[in-house]
């Protein structure tokens, strides 16, 4: 559940950084956009606090920030095992090739290579569709004969011809995730997750290790590869551990992770030793004992995420990719969230869902506002702005899970986004462009914080009922049901009363950003003609045009045309907040019942179409902008200052160089052969 967050991003573009409470220093001259290319920005991030920290906590940062590196190539060659070669060869070429570097084709090559760099692999970070380079094979095989073959050394240039295919031809692997119903999702996506295995092969294989009976059923498949011996037909697991696949960068993460339990206390040394146990043995219940002692773990300041963790990558939702964040508490903007997660109770006796479908005990929600110190592999360049696990169902039900909002990752998109015009193209009315401005970073910090503390925590499922039902439509699903649980409760006085917010006029300013993001600006995103696939967009559209629809006889939420421009834009608040109840009582009957027909239609009716005149009017006026849509980070850099060989301080600087910082994980932290 990490990722639903990543997409909130959208919303919090669009609103300035006024009245921001967190986020520390000034920024003085650097700007906060470090880079631009294609659809992408690289932005910067500061680590407020850090200096602040005792020498115990910046040690363990320091740590637990190398072993976050150390996996970036697993993530690489997960996406796809052309990735690694692909990555190499140029930049090798980056690095060698002494002849023009100024021409047209040697441009369209570097921003070929970062943003290989920034989707940590040849397929976009979000589409999943393969990159199209902008430069010609015949010129690529001019820059590999220019550098020479030993540059490559023996294997890499042996290797060419498989990446001069990978890149050019558009043909081989043309998406790393294909979801079409009706495929065959493996043999049909170019990740690395199962080898010459057909979809009915993986899921039989599965079927036949999970015991439905166990009350605490094991993650089978996490942390492995699937593959099928050509010759014999067996099927078997290749694990990622030390000793298995992927065993030098792991060899390197368990090292850095065990500097990191020399320094750290307890019980988060335990918790540590317990994941270098999980990454020594693969063994899966070990993973769990790690979660459930991660999870319990509420009092350390300092708090990590690394490992095999979210499945979104995989067309069948058991496979994980790697992924590490290092962080530590922002505590004054805590305050916001642990009165939320106080009231938790509260919220899900008093929300409008179905009383056979509320929990009668809400448990387990802990709220932590977070700085990040240092994103890893699934994280970096693009990272989620909140997180929430453990994801396994039963740890979550039985030990609750944690949810944190990264604060100082908001606030630089929101630096990042200032004044960048988006507001003034698309929000027609003066009264909602002011309200935004006042609070939209507030609006969107705390839609989150619902989202993440109350929304995925809340309701319960019929006797009966597994909680798989859904299949492909769950996700985006559940993460609507979290999103209007946010909604819903950002409307009411409660909030008002706790001292959260200071009017409701916060909610206004969601309201009225959610649904012009929902019903257009979001597809600014998403090539002319193409449908609505991912997940989080899914959602968003799903909410806006089920609303639009049923409060269209009360003229809720409007078209409007001027100048020939599309506007979308809320007539009745109130009105709107009451829709967001009565959708929420259905999805949330529709989980819990497991009702795929149902929420197969509603996602299909309102979440995939898009208006292919709308779509087209929106893509021109957003590129009119120059806006990128999408945005990711360059890190801070840590360095140890030690004294007659003990450490005595730890300091952070802030690089802008995305380039470099590229350049330099590829030299100093990678650790896989170009072929796993
Ligand atoms: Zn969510």
């Amino acid at each position: 559940m990490d990722r639903l967050s990543t997409f909130a991003i959208m919303a919090i573009t669009v609103t300035s950084a006024a009245g921001c409470a967190a986020g520390g220093d000034a920024a003085g001259e650097t700007p906060w956009i470090v880079d631009r290319f294609d659809d992408i920005k690289v932005i910067r991030y500061e680590v407020p606090g850090f200096s602040e920290l005792p020498l115990a906590e910046k040690e363990l940062v320091y740590y637990l920030a190398e072993a976050a590196k150390c996996g970036r190539d697993i993530l690489f060659d997960q996406n796809c095992e052309a990735n690694l070669p692909v990555r190499r060869t140029l930049e090798t070429i980056y690095e060698r090739y002494d002849g023009d570097r100024t021409g047209k084709e040697w441009a369209a090559m570097e921003k070929y290579l970062k943003k290989v760099w920034f989707a940590n692999g040849i397929h976009h970070h979000y589409s999943n569709d393969k990159f199209t380079p902008e430069f010609s094979a015949g010129y690529f095989d001019s820059l590999c004969e220019a550098v020479g073959d030993e540059a490559f050394g023996a294997e890499l240039a042996a290797m060419r011809p498989w990446v001069r295919e990978a890149i050019f031809n558009p043909a081989m692997y043309p998406t790393r995730l294909n979801q079409k119903a009706g495929d065959d999702l493996l043999w049909t996506s170019s990740s690395n997750y199962y080898r010459n295995v057909r979809q009915a092969e993986a899921e039989a294989f599965y079927d036949a290790m999970v015991d439905h009976s166990d009350p605490a059923p094991v993650s089978y498949g996490l942390n492995s590869q699937l593959v099928k011996d050509e010759k014999t037909g067996r099927i078997y697991e290749r694990t990622w551990k030390v000793g298995g696949m992927y065993s030098p960068a792991i060899e390197r993460i368990v090292y850095w992770l065990e500097k990191a339990a020399d320094v750290a206390a307890e019980p988060q040394k335990s918790t540590i030793n317990a994941l270098t146990n999980y990454y020594r043995t693969g063994d899966l219940r070990e993973f769990d004992r790690y979660n459930i002692m991660w999870v319990k773990d509420t009092v350390s300041n300092v708090d990590f995420v690394n490992g095999f963790i979210e499945d979104y990558g995989d067309p069948l939702g058991r496979k994980a990719s790697w992924e590490a964040n290092v962080n530590f508490m922002d505590k004054e903007a805590c305050h916001r969230t642990e009165v939320i997660s106080e009231n938790a109770q509260w919220f899900e006796d008093n929300s409008p869902v179905d009383p056979a479908y509320k929990k009668k005990v809400v448990k387990g929600v802990s709220a932590k506002v977070i700085t990040v110190g240092m994103l890893g592999g699934d994280c970096y360049p693009a990272t989620p702005i909140g997180i929430n696990l453990p994801n396994a169902d039963w740890i979550r039900k039985e030990y609750g899970s944690k949810s944190v909002t990264i604060d100082n990752i908001t606030y630089a998109y929101a630096q990042a986004a200032h004044g960048n015009g988006f507001l003034e193209e698309f929000m027609l009315r003066d009264d909602d462009r002011e309200r935004i401005d006042k609070y939209g970073k507030l609006a969107d910090d705390l839609h989150t914080d619902i989202h993440e503390c109350l929304g995925h925590g809340s309701g319960q499922l019929a006797p009966g009922v597994k909680g798989g039902e859904l299949k492909s439509y769950g996700s985006t699903l559940e993460e609507t049901r979290a999103d209007l649980f946010g909604l819903y409760y950002l409307g009411d006085e409660k909030l008002v009363e706790l001292g959260i917010i200071p009017t409701l006029d916060v909610a206004k300013a969601q309201y009225a950003e959610y649904i012009m993001n929902g019903m257009m600006t979001q597809f600014s995103r998403i090539e002319l003609g193409k449908d609505v696939e991912e997940s989080h967009m899914r959602n968003r559209k799903l909410i806006a045009e089920w609303c639009y629809e049923h409060g269209r006889e009360r003229n809720v939420i409007e078209w409007v045309k001027k100048n020939g421009k599309s506007y979308v834009v809320v007539n009745d608040f109130d009105a709107l907040r009451s829709l967001f109840g009565e959708m929420l009582r259905e999805i949330q009957r529709i989980k819990s019942e497991g009702d795929y027909e149902a929420g197969r239609e509603l996602v299909e009716t309102y979440a995939v179409k898009i208006d292919h005149e709308l779509h087209a009017e929106v893509l021109e006026r957003y590129g009119a902008l120059g806006i990128e849509p999408y945005g990711g980070f360059v890190n801070p850099e840590y360095e140890l200052v030690e004294r007659d060989g003990k450490v005595v301080d730890v300091k952070v600087s802030y690089p802008a160089d995305y380039v470099k910082q590229m350049m330099h994980y590829s030299k100093e932290y990678s650790y896989l052969p170009n072929r796993n």
